[in-house]
């Protein structure tokens, strides 16, 4: 496709939450054209804010559940609320983006030809019983719990693109996504790097649900995004591919790292564990070091110092500061 020689258009949806936007600054100083589409259901257009003064940007409120009306040689799907409060506050919201989303995007696909690049998710996994995770583990995901709605949502979204790949000959790639943290993190999503670093900063007690021994590992998303472009510029891509840091943390050990970060000893309270919450998560990166060279370089000491820097900084402009959630 010869992708950068000149100026291309590209389309993100989901452009105005945290990784859409993220991608959206980087394609522009890649020196693509870039298209933005966001309903605004959960994304904030301050996330745009330095995109909004680049004439390469353009900004279009719309629903991936609608037809498209841009065109674009490269489509980056990132249409979906995607924390767990976030995402079950509207199920059937987070479900039909996902699933309509993709079936809209294919049938735009086959009309114009254009790539696809999909924001799947780790939770396709759900509470894995293999440790780590490899793209080939098949999951273990309750289909009427709590998380279902995101959950099988995606993963019918990779059956629609995989489907539209088997079938239709198209360029779907799909990227599988793992705790993602970083500048730009709503305050109030529930996620736990931000309920920590906002609970600490305030100096309320830093909720731990269940034990705190379950596990995530976290990536900073300036490597998630490398990863996304090079999965993007890359000449094909076969299979789903896993984006996460591979090192594991317990949410105890996030805690203190979080305390040590903010100078802040504050208490921690344990809350019940939310239904279906896995046990463990860790991506097992093999593949995209084998396609793309992928290979996070920001550990979390750091990540989360730049991470509470742009708090702080988010903080001193609210008209009020966040509450604890
Ligand atoms: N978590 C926690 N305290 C919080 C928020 C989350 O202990 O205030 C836990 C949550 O139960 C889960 C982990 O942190 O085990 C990651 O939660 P998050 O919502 O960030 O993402 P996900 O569960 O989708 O990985």
């Amino acid at each position: 496709m010869g992708l950068g020689s000149t100026r291309k258009t590209v389309l993100v949806t989901g452009a105005a939450g945290f990784l859409g936007s993220h991608l959206v600054d980087r394609l522009l100083a890649e020196g693509f054209e870039v298209v933005g589409l966001d309903n605004l259901m959960t994304g904030d257009l301050g996330n745009l804010a330095d995109a909004g003064r680049s004439r390469h940007f353009h900004l279009e409120i719309g629903d991936v559940r609608e037809p498209l009306r841009v065109y674009a040689e490269v489509i980056f799907n990132f249409a979906c609320p995607a924390s767990p409060v976030h995402y079950q506050s509207d199920p059937y919201a987070t479900l039909t983006t996902s699933v309509l989303g993709a079936v809209r995007l294919v049938e735009h696909a086959r009309l114009r030809g254009c790539r696809i690049v999909h924001a799947s998710t780790s939770e396709v996994y759900g509470d894995p019983d293999e440790h780590p995770q490899r793209e080939t583990y098949w999951g273990h995901v309750n289909p009427i719990g709590d998380r279902a709605c995101y959950d099988e949502g995606k993963r019918a979204a990779e059956t629609v693109l995989r489907d539209a790949v088997r079938v239709h000959n198209a360029d779907a790639r799909i990227v599988r996504i793992f705790n993602t943290y970083g500048p730009r993190m709503s305050f109030n999503d529930g996620r736990v790097v931000s309920n920590f670093l906002v609970q600490a900063l305030n100096g309320q007690p830093i909720t731990l649900y269940g034990t705190g021994e379950q596990s995530r590992s976290f990536c900073y998303v300036s490597d998630l995004i490398e990863g996304i472009f090079r999965v993007a510029m890359a000449p094909a891509i076969e299979t789903p591919l896993n984006l996460g840091n591979p090192v594991e943390v317990t949410m105890i050990e996030l805690a203190r790292a979080v305390m040590q970060v903010t100078g802040r000893e504050v208490e921690l309270v344990r809350k019940p564990l939310p239904a279906d919450d896995p046990r463990r998560r860790c991506p097992d990166i093999t593949r995209a070091r084998a396609a793309i060279g992928f290979e996070p370089a920001v550990p979390l000491a750091e990540g989360l110092q730049r991470t509470h820097d742009n708090f702080v900084e988010r903080m001193r402009y609210s008209l009020r500061p966040p509450a604890g959630p």
